[in-house]
């Protein structure tokens, strides 16, 4: 069966096709500015998905940008696929699934209420998401859909971990909690640990999942079930990232306000999008250009590093301690899975932990190894996260014999 993987944002719409019989992507891409006066499709298909073609046109809406991918999957010459009936399902990422969802769930009009419930939660992403399933059941009716949420496998947090030191009306009449982000891979990321370390003969109860992309996050993972994450009501709080404050006191928030003269929205958004490795370092967002600044001698790049590992540190200590001990440690998204020495700065100073990086099997790049030293107490892991085929695998789950 092939399942096509959607994410749609507010103008953009990402989809993979995947193959579930070999597991691998048969095509995938981007379809860009929905709703403006030009759009573009990139779509990429082939070996490896190498191949390209691109289409300039214009999107009215994200029904006519799905319209526009179908066509492009059964294209005579670009096309994967020789009918859209091939399609056996559709999974759909939907960011926030907030309490009322603890796993992924079949769309149906329930499903679709509870989505539109959350768009408080997710004002940006759900309605977007929402948007990508209606435009589906335009598109291809009759074709199963499923909602795998961002939030889901955070679902499992004792009130301990997710609640906020404010007054409980607050949570009782807004729901503002803690939520967590990137469940998805988590879930994915941890499920894979466990599965090595056992089969490896090792103790995998008490992991710590470090997913370290653009946007970063970690778990604290007991037993399969997550126990605490960084990311909270949104994806802001927690470590420093690429755009991305992490957590601060949030009497900064009135203080840049009041000085710049703007508004609690706007202060918000300097946080989450001009703050992080690219507000510190002024060079830029992304970690190879940050590490590049610091190896010129750009002293704010190496001051953003720094930062960067300091405070992944911290919330790995942290987890330990409400764990009650570490077995495992885990690297996993863009930095996490490329930056050996990302890897080596978070771990430095752990060895009281029992976690002990190994310099030369850490030299890995974007595949599964351990990298922790023979014998040391914790087992640490570079694990590829893959949240398409994660979600394709839950819709796989949830449509077979449907
Ligand atoms: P997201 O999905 O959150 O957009 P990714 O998981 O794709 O992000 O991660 C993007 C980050 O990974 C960028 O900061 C990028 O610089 C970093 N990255 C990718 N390859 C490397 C590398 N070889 N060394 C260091 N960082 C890398």
């Amino acid at each position: 069966m092939k399942i096509l993987v959607i994410n749609a944002g507010s103008s953009s719409l990402k989809y993979q096709l995947i193959d579930m019989d070999t597991q691998l992507v048969v095509a995938k891409g981007l379809a860009e500015r929905i709703g403006m006066d030009t759009g573009k499709l990139t779509h990429k298909y082939g070996r490896d998905c190498e191949e390209k073609f691109v289409v300039d046109t214009c999107f009215k809406d994200h029904t006519s940008a799905i319209q526009l991918v179908l066509e492009a999957l059964v294209d005579k010459d670009h096309g994967v696929i020789a009918d859209v009936k091939e399609i056996g399902a559709v999974g759909h990422r939907v960011l926030h699934g907030g309490d009322k969802f603890t796993a992924s769930c079949i769309v149906d009009d329930a499903c679709k209420k509870a989505i539109r419930d959350c768009f408080p939660l997710g004002p940006l992403h759900n309605p977007a998401n929402l948007q990508g399933i209606l435009a589906c059941e335009a598109v291809m009716p009759g074709t199963p859909q499923v909602a795998v949420f961002d939030t889901a496998f955070h679902q499992t947090m004792p009130p301990e971990a997710y609640m906020y030191g404010i007054p409980m009306e607050y949570y009782k009449k807004y729901a503002i909690r803690r939520y967590g982000f990137h469940g998805t891979s988590h879930r994915f990321v941890s499920g894979r640990a466990i599965e090595i370390l056992k089969a490896n003969g090792k103790k995998a109860d008490k992991i710590v999942i470090c997913h370290l992309g653009n946007g970063s996050s970690l778990s604290a993972v007991v037993n399969g079930k997550c126990v605490d994450t960084s990311m909270g009501l949104t994806p802001l709080e927690g470590v420093l990232m690429g755009t991305r404050s992490g957590s601060l006191d949030p009497a900064v928030v009135e203080c840049i306000a009041n000085n710049e003269h703007m508004t609690v929205t706007e202060t918000l958004n300097v946080l989450n999008k001009k703050s992080g490795l690219l507000g510190i370092s002024g060079a830029s967002s992304d970690m190879r250009d940050v590490n590049k600044a610091a190896e010129e001698g750009n002293k704010d790049a190496q001051l953003a590093l720094d930062m960067w590992a300091y405070g992944i540190r911290k919330y790995i200590g942290a987890y330990a301690a409400a764990m009650g001990g570490i077995d495992a440690l885990i690297f996993t998204a863009g930095i996490g899975e490329n930056d050996a020495a990302g890897r080596a700065k978070v771990c430095e100073g752990l060895s009281f932990l029992g976690i002990e990086i190994d310099e030369a099997k850490n030299k890995v790049r974007g595949e599964e190894a351990c990298i922790s030293k023979d014998g040391a107490p914790v087992q640490v892991w570079v694990i590829p996260t893959n949240e398409e085929l994660a979600i394709a695998l839950d819709t796989l789950a949830l449509t077979e014999g449907k």
